[in-house]
């Protein structure tokens, strides 16, 4: 996928629109599986949050990849996708009873992380198989909104409650199968997931019919050419050895489970747009795109960095740029960048646009959600048509008025 090869997608597509390089994905994939190729059985669970379009749902089950799964909606569109329902973990967090038994009923791996729902779920069902979420209390990454396995956490039941687990699993026969932590993205210390994944073995030597052990995710992925990543390489090495270890005291060979989102998408990800005005102010040079934080939220709501490369003039020299969006907020994709000159009309690509963007994107300001091209054996496909008018309004109700009538107004005082 080289600069001719985007000009044409967003020749072909229009602007704004998010390309995914299929290529990219499989040799994601197919890393982490050689990362690991020392144990003997190995899931990998694909985060569907990170990226949830259908055609990218298929690519992964084409791979051998199961699915990681948040909501019922999730696990419905990986089923739609062709995903058997063996194959799906469902993680919820603080839903609903209603949502459990539909998971039930759609027969997927169910991952409890709460030790009210657990009681319960056990009363009802001591016969289908559940995994727990324990949260490990370590600290992942630098931020805390992407941090979940803290002690302040609301994700997983505490390691510390494990008395307590043990005593709900006894009084409901129930069969738990499976222990399962992730303790949020963004982990660069290898030796912070190996700690933790001491903690998840401990908390797995009390139960006797596991069949996995799922690490959750949070490799970190690089965001800027001289940026460090998750060495998933050296994690494999070492969680592997580990890993074989524990299943020889166990007695078992587990399967040793992963549910990268961002590891498996980022990169492959790229998000065009086009320059519609270029500002000059008393203090910068503004480039203003035709998206905002309506499409692209992460510099915004994280602090995201997003390189920026503008794929319509590659030989300019460069400049300092603030560029921002078109809404009507403070959208500001990047300050003060060195890209090569912008000028009206130009295609800007946002580099690591995989995984968090389209999936995050909303209509505010009544824009259209964009397009959406999976770049597949040297040609583009659109997996996601760029929505229309239509769309906006089609679940709208349109309520008619008539406050002229005096009836009806002097009906609602009383
Ligand atoms: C979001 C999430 C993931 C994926 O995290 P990444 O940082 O994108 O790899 C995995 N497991 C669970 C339970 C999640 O909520």
């Amino acid at each position: 996928m080289n600069r001719e090869d985007l000009l044409k997608v967003t020749n072909e597509f229009g602007s704004p629109v998010y390309v995914y390089d299929a290529d990219k994905i499989i040799s994601q994939y197919k890393r982490l599986n050689e990362a690991f190729k020392k144990v003997k059985h190995l899931r990998l669970h694909y985060a569907v949050k990170a990226l949830s379009n259908l055609s990218v749902l298929r690519l992964f089950n084409e791979l051998g990849s199961g699915l990681d799964t948040v909501s019922i909606q999730e696990v419905m569109l990986g089923l739609k996708a062709g995903v058997s329902p063996e194959k799906i973990i469902y993680t919820p967090n603080g839903v609903s009873v209603e949502e459990l038994e539909k998971a039930v009923e759609l027969g997927v791996q169910i991952n409890i992380d709460n030790l009210i729902v657990l009681e319960q779920f056990g009363a009802k069902h001591p016969e289908v198989p559940v995994c727990i979420r324990i949260n490990p209390h370590v600290m992942a990454g630098g931020n805390t909104n992407i941090s979940v396995g803290h002690i302040d956490s609301k994700f997983g039941i505490s390691i510390h409650q494990m008395p307590h687990i043990l005593r709900i699993v006894e009084n409901t026969g129930m069969h738990i199968n499976g222990i399962h932590m992730h303790t949020g993205s963004d982990i660069l210390d290898i030796g912070v997931f190996l700690h933790a994944a001491e903690i998840l073995f401990d908390a797995a030597k009390n139960f006797k019919d596991l069949e996995f052990l799922d690490f959750g995710s949070g490799f970190k992925v690089p965001y800027h050419s001289n940026d460090i990543e998750t060495n998933v390489e050296e994690l494999g090495e070492k969680l592997s050895i580990r890993f074989n270890e524990f299943c020889k005291d166990y007695g078992k060979e587990l399967t040793l489970a992963f549910e990268p989102g961002k590891f498996m998408v980022s990169e492959a990800g790229q998000f065009l747009a086009k320059v519609n005005v270029v500002k000059q102010t008393t203090s910068t040079v503004f480039a203003h795109v035709d998206t905002g934080f309506n499409h692209l939220i992460r510099p915004m709501f994280y602090g995201s960095n997003h390189e920026i490369e503008n794929l319509s003039n590659p030989d300019a020299t460069q400049r300092f740029y603030s560029v921002v969006g078109y809404i009507c907020e403070t959208d500001t994709f990047a300050n003060n960048k060195m890209i090569n000159e912008i000028r009206e009309g130009d295609i800007l690509s946002f580099k690591n646009a995989g995984a968090y963007c389209f999936s995050m994107a909303s209509n505010y300001n009544s824009r259209f959600r964009p397009a959406e091209v999976l770049w597949y054996k040297d040609k583009a496909h659109l997996i996601r048509k760029r929505e229309t008018f239509e769309d906006l309004v089609h679940n709208q109700v349109e309520l008619k008025f008539d406050l002229n009538k005096k009836q009806s107004l002097e009906k609602e005082k009383v």
